[in-house]
């Protein structure tokens, strides 16, 4: 019998494997996509960055997305005891070049992009899983079945994991490693009628943060918006309640999201995800790549789950290609790829272990920004999704990190208690990252 072959296998169609396949197949590489699902299914992961706006350029999709989504210009950090917000405009970043981001429906999204990458010449088999691969020196044999419980089998030079949490050879190479001290739980639903301000301030991801969880607010479509909270996973146990009492005890606790639920009405099931935090310590083998949540994920703060995912996706592909068109290279740009992504996923993680290990005093920092030496609008450059290669913005971060670790001894900025109070006084407003 003959058995198919193609440059690329990749398993996973979510942002990170319909990326890479739309690359690759512009490329002119003979790729092929294995979507264990039917899309569109559900999926968290809705706030995304901006700067993924340049691989959605690279990719010919940036119209589909401007017709589709709501655009994002920025967020919001509230503190739960309601005395201080603050706003932050992409607009205002560290010279910004980019002034949104979108919210999206992750089913809509993922179905656009895997669409997408089918339209530029790559396979798509949904519906398919991997059951086993079996690498060789010159190639990988994958093991397939579809929903009919048929089985095949096919050959490629190079598989790409872009298997998503499932993270397929993490697992089977037993590479995962999670970070114990974020190990958390989240809840999150769809919700019809979440009040909203008007223009652009509606488009805003609200993040509240309390002493212990935090929730976000993120606006889905002109009328719907995901709502989430995350806390410890023990927190969680310690409830003893079923996710869907969990979201609703959480909100109902929690007067700065409950002032825009009031008329909130349910519209989809409640669903969970835990212990979520995790990276692979190898990102590559002689005949594969780790890319998106298939590598590592950080933490659902910040939102950068996405952004990381295309940012790895797209120098997965072009480091394929360019192992394609020359082998001898491959051990060298593997490692730069894994090298490069890693340093990038360090980013996101010393702003994430700062938001969890000084939960105040970030949060006192973040909201009171003195922007003299513009390290709100670097912060604010981070939260878009620069990679703060630049030393300009690293140094910025460094004098941030020392400002929150500071505010544990001495009050730089004005105290916060993040405990919810009945009777609040009206939350003053401040501007991030704008030009001083
Ligand atoms: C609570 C929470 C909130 C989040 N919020 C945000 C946010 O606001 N913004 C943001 O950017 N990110 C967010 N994220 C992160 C985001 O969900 C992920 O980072 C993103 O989806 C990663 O994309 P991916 O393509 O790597 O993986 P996925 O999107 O998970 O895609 C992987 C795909 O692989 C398929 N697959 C798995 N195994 C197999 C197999 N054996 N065979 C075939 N197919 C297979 C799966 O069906 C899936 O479709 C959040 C995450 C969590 C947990």
């Amino acid at each position: 019998m003959k058995i198919d072959m193609y440059d690329v296998a990749i398993i996973g169609g979510g942002p990170a494997g319909s990326t890479a396949a739309t690359l690759l197949a512009q490329a002119g590489r003979r790729v092929i996509v294995f979507e264990r699902e039917k899309f569109p299914r559900f999926h968290i992961g809705e706030s995304l960055l901006p700067f993924s706006t340049q691989t959605f350029d690279r990719l010919g999709v940036r119209e589909k997305l401007n017709r589709t989504f709501l655009p994002k210009y920025g967020g919001q950090i509230v503190a739960a005891c309601g005395t201080k917000e603050a706003k932050f405009y992409f607009k205002d970043g560290f010279r910004s070049r980019l002034d949104r981001a979108y919210q999206v429906t992750r089913s809509e999204f993922d179905k656009l992009l895997l669409d997408h990458s089918r339209e530029n010449g790559a396979q798509v088999r949904e519906q398919t899983e991997v059951k086993r691969l079996v690498f060789t020196p010159d190639r990988v044999k994958i093991d397939i079945e579809n929903s009919s419980g048929a089985n095949e089998t096919l050959e490629a030079g190079y598989l790409l994991d872009c298997s998503g949490r499932q993270t397929v050879l993490g697992n089977f190479y037993d590479l995962k490693k999670t970070y114990n001290h974020l190990q958390k739980f989240s809840v999150f639903a769809h919700y019809e009628n979440v009040d909203r301000p008007e223009g652009i301030d509606g488009t805003l991801i609200r993040m509240v943060r309390g002493l212990d969880r935090w929730f976000w607010i993120i606006p889905l479509t002109s009328t719907r918006a995901s709502v989430g909270v995350v806390m410890d996973t023990k927190t969680f146990r310690a409830m003893k309640l079923s996710p869907e009492a969990v979201l609703e005890k959480c909100i109902s606790e929690q007067p700065t999201v409950m002032e825009r639920m009031t008329r909130a009405e349910r519209v989809s099931p409640v669903y969970s995800a835990g212990d979520f935090s995790y990276r692979n310590t190898k990102f590559f083998g002689d005949r594969w790549l780790l890319a998106g949540d298939a590598a590592g994920f950080i933490d659902p703060v910040f939102s950068s789950g996405v952004f990381l995912a295309i940012m790895s996706a797209e120098k997965a592909a072009d480091t394929l290609d360019a192992v394609l068109r020359d082998e001898s290279r491959r051990r060298r740009l593997f490692k730069k790829y894994a090298r490069t992504v890693n340093y990038i996923m360090d980013i996101y993680l010393a702003f994430v272990n700062s938001w969890y290990r000084r939960a105040k005093e970030f949060v006192e920092v973040f909201l009171n920004p003195n922007d003299t030496m513009q390290i709100a609008a670097a912060v604010n450059a981070v939260l878009a999704g620069s990679g703060g290669k630049s030393f300009q913005i690293k140094w910025r971060m460094w004098l941030f990190y020392f400002f929150v670790n500071a505010q544990r001894f001495v009050p730089l900025s004005p105290r916060l208690s993040l405990v919810p109070k009945k009777e609040e006084s009206p939350a003053s407003a401040e501007t991030i990252g704008a030009a001083s």
